[in-house]
């Protein structure tokens, strides 16, 4: 068979031409290009999009500094939040492309905030 439209040599069985995309048969609408080529997100957004929702990308010591940001109101916690937040914040800046700088201030703040009461609670208990 031959394609009526550009005339190259199409297999038998082609419902369209493999090159120009004509339909080769009686009923058949040409396929909307536009359609083909519709934009799908690439996986490089879908990670970045999960990235704010998901520990992804994140090195542990910022996920770390998080999480004891969230438990600085126990006072025992916000020490080491201040610490693992400093030390996160200091890696990340080695690590440009790595995610956490928000983990990080969590706990420096928590910390810091908690850290100060807690020392004000244990002056006054003295
Ligand atoms: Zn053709």
């Amino acid at each position: 068979m031959h394609c009526p439209n550009c005339g190259i040599q199409t297999p038998e069985t082609a419902n369209y031409c493999t090159r120009c995309g004509e339909p080769l048969r009686e009923g058949l609408t040409k396929p909307d290009p536009t359609e083909a080529i519709a934009p799908e997100p690439s996986v490089s957004q879908i990670e970045n999009q999960l990235r704010y929702m998901l520990p992804m990308g994140t090195p542990p010591v910022p996920l770390f500094a998080g999480y004891l940001g969230l438990f600085s109101p126990t006072l025992i916690a916000a020490p080491f939040a201040l610490i693992f937040g400093t030390i996160g914040l200091l890696q990340l800046r080695r690590r440009p492309e790595a995610f956490g700088h928000g983990r990080c201030w969590t706990g420096i703040i928590m910390g810091l905030i908690f850290t100060v009461l807690g020392i004000a609670l244990l002056i006054n208990a003295l």
